[in-house]
C-alpha cells in the first residue's frame, strides 16, 4: 500500500482545470510527488497542459487498486459487466463531441476522422457487451463411459495495456472493454502526447457503473512503462506502438512469464494493377495515405505501379488531387488533414523525404514546402508528398515514416509486386487494385501480411473479427481484440467430471487413462 502522505492532490484548481493530468485510480484523479511533462496543441505548437510521469508510487496505486477489484470483479456474472459496456457505448455516443475536440486538440486530426476513430472504438465496446455470448465455454458429454468434460475461459487476473498517440481513444478501447468483460482488471498506460481523451473516455466508463478500481489509468513515459512490466501480480500486456519499442516490450514481458501481444509499425503497399480504374484508385489512395497526416499502422505508404503506363497516368493524376488538399487545424471540417503530433516527429519526416531525394528519387509533391495559414504558424505542419522512383535500397523505403508522405515503387508484373511486399520487415496490411477475380486470388494467397485489402485501400477488420500483422508488425501468437482478443484475455481451464451409477473403482491405475 502506498502510504496517505504520498498523495499530493494538486491544488483543487489544476485538478479542475485539469491543468495537470494525473493518474485515474479507483475512478478518482489523483497526483503524486512526481516529474511532469508538457502535451502540445499541435496545430499552434504550444503547450496546453502537463502529463503527470508515474513512477513507483502511481504505479503501485493503480496496480493495488486492481488487485482489491479482481476477486469480486471476476465473480461478477459476464451479464453483469456486460451491462455496464451498454451503458458506456450510450455515454460514448452522447459525448462524442467533446470526445473528438479532446483527440483534435493533442492529436491534431480533423474532427470528421476523429468521428470515424470513435466510431470503430465504440464497436469494439459493442462486441464486448456479447460477453456472456463469447465466455460460455465448450461442453463434451461422454467423452468416457460416465465421464463429461468441458472447458471454461476465466481471466488472466490483472491485465496492463499500453497505447500510441495515433488513436488516443480507438486503440485502448480495442483493449479495456473486452478485458474487463472477461473478468479482468485493467491499469492502462496511455500515450504521453495525447492523454486527455483517454483519460475523458476512462471516467465515462466510472459512469457507466464500474466498481472501484477495475480500470485503473497510469500516466508516464517508457520508466512507467518499465515499472509495470516488472510488477509480478501482471498476468498480459497488451502493446500497441513502435516496432522498436514492442520488439523490446515483448522480449521484458515474455521473460517475466506473462503472456504479451506486441503489435508494432508498419510500411503498408498498394499494388495498383493496369485493369483498374486509375481516376478511383487515386481518390482512395489519397485518403489512405494523407488521413490522419498518414500517421495510421494501416495507412498506404508505398504505391506499387504495375507496368510504365499506368505510372504516368497515376502520377499526373495524383500531383493534381494532392494540389488541392486542404491542410490546417482540427475544428474546420473543410479541412483533409491536420499536423503532424510534434516537432521532432515533423523533422524526422523531412530529413526522410531529403534522404530519398539525395539517394535520387523524384519528389513529384514537396510536403516540406507548405505553409499554414498566419495563425497555424508554428504548427507541425506537412503537406502531402508524393514520391516517385522509390528504391527498395533506400533509408525512407526501409523505415516507416509515419506522416503524409506516398513513395512509389515501379513494377512489371504482378509477382514482382507480390515479392516486394514479402520482402518488407512489415507484414501489418496491403492490398491490390484490380478488375480481376484471379488476379486478387493469387495475391491475397501469396502475400504475406495480416490484413489484406481487394480493391479497399484500409483493410481494418471489423470488431467482430481480429485486428493484427505479421513479421515485425506483431510480436507474439494471438492478434487483438475479436475472438483472438477473447482468447488473449483469458485462460483455458478444461475440466474432467466422473459421477458414475456404480462405485467408483478403487483399483490402482498406473497406464494412461484412455478409453480403451
Ligand atoms: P511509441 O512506440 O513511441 O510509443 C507507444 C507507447 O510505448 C507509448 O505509450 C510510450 O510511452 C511507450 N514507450 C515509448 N518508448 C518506450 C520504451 N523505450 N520502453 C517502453 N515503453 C515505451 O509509438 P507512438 O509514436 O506513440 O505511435 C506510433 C507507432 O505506433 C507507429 O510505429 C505505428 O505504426 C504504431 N502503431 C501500430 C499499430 C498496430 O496496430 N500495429 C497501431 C497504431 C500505431
Amino acid at each position: 500500500m502506498i502510504e496517505e502522505k504520498a498523495v499530493t492532490r494538486v491544488s483543487e484548481e489544476q485538478a479542475n482545470s485539469r491543468l495537470v493530468l494525473g493518474h485515474l485510480v479507483n475512478g478518482t484523479v489523483v497526483h503524486f510527488n512526481e516529474s511532469t511533462l508538457d502535451v502540445f496543441n499541435p496545430a499552434h505548437g504550444t503547450v496546453i497542459k502537463q502529463l503527470a510521469v508515474g513512477g513507483k508510487s502511481a504505479v503501485e496505486a493503480a496496480i493495488s487498486a486492481a488487485e482489491k477489484a479482481l476477486p469480486e470483479w471476476k465473480k461478477t456474472p459476464a451479464i453483469k459487466r456486460a451491462r455496464i459496456m451498454f451503458k458506456f457505448k450510450e455515454l460514448l455516443e452522447q459525448n462524442s463531441k467533446k470526445i473528438c475536440e479532446l483527440i483534435g486538440q493533442e492529436h491534431g486530426k480533423i474532427v470528421h476522422d476523429a468521428k470515424g476513430e470513435l466510431q470503430r472504438g465504440i464497436e469494439n465496446v459493442e462486441f464486448a457487451c456479447a460477453a456472456p455470448e463469447l465466455l460460455k465455454g465448450e461442453y463434451c458429454k461422454e467423452i468416457g463411459s460416465s465421464i463429461d468434460c468441458w472447458s471454461e475461459f476465466p481471466p488472466v487476473g490483472i491485465v496492463v495495456g499500453i497505447t500510441p498517440f495515433n488513436f488516443p481513444a480507438m486503440i485502448p478501447l480495442w483493449m479495456y472493454p473486452l478485458a474487463i468483460v472477461c473478468g479482468n482488471c485493467f491499469v492502462l498506460k496511455p500515450s504521453e502526447k495525447d492523454p486527455t481523451s483517454t483519460m475523458f473516455i476512462a471516467e465515462l466508463l466510472y459512469e457507466a457503473g464500474l466498481p472501484e478500481g477495475v480500470l485503473n489509468i497510469v500516466n508516464g513515459n517508457d520508466e512507467t512503462v518499465n515499472l509495470l512490466l516488472e510488477d509480478k501480480r501482471i498476468g498480459a500486456v497488451s502493446f500497441v506502438g513502435s516496432t522498436r519499442v514492442a520488439r523490446t516490450v515483448y522480449a521484458s514481458a515474455v521473460n517475466q512469464g506473462k503472456r504479451c501481444q506486441a503489435l508494432g509499425g508498419a510500411k503498408n503497399h498498394a499494388v495498383v494493377m493496369p485493369d483498374s480504374d486509375i481516376d478511383s484508385v487515386v481518390n482512395q489512395l489519397i485518403g489512405a495515405a494523407f488521413g490522419s497526416s498518414g500517421q495510421r499502422c494501416m495507412a498506404i505508404s508505398v504505391a506499387v505501379l504495375v507496368g510504365d503506363a499506368l505510372a504516368e497516368k497515376f502520377i499526373e493524376k495524383i500531383r493534381l488531387v494532392s494540389d488541392g488538399l486542404r491542410v490546417g487545424a482540427f475544428n474546420n471540417s473543410d479541412n483533409d488533414f491536420g499536423p503532424v503530433v510534434t516537432r521532432e516527429h515533423k523533422k524526422k519526416i523531412e530529413a526522410l523525404i531529403t534522404s530519398a531525394e539525395d539517394d535520387g528519387a523524384e519528389i513529384v509533391v514537396d510536403g516540406r514546402l507548405f505553409k499554414p495559414s498566419d495563425d497555424l504558424h508554428g504548427g507541425f505542419f506537412l503537406g502531402p508528398t508524393v514520391i516517385d522512383k522509390t528504391k527498395i535500397w533506400m533509408e525512407s523505403y526501409k523505415e516507416e515514416i509515419f506522416g503524409p508522405v506516398l513513395q512509389i515503387v515501379r513494377v512489371e508484373t504482378l509477382s514482382e509486386a507480390i515479392q516486394l511486399i514479402n520482402k518488407n520487415a512489415y507484414g501489418n496490411g496491403c492490398c491490390v487494385f484490380t478488375g480481376d477475380g484471379n488476379t486478387a486470388r493469387i495475391f491475397s494467397e501469396e502475400v504475406w501480411a495480416g490484413m489484406i485489402g481487394i480493391n479497399v485501400p484500409l483493410p481494418v477488420p471489423a470488431a467482430t473479427q481480429s485486428f493484427g500483422g505479421w513479421k515485425d508488425s506483431l510480436f507474439g501468437d494471438l492478434h487483438i481484440y475479436g475472438p483472438d482478443g477473447v482468447r488473449f484475455y483469458t485462460r483455458r481451464k478444461t475440466i474432467t467430471q466422473k459421477w458414475p451409477g456404480k462405485k467408483l473403482s478403487e483399483e490402482k491405475q498406473f497406464s494412461m487413462p484412455s478409453n480403451n
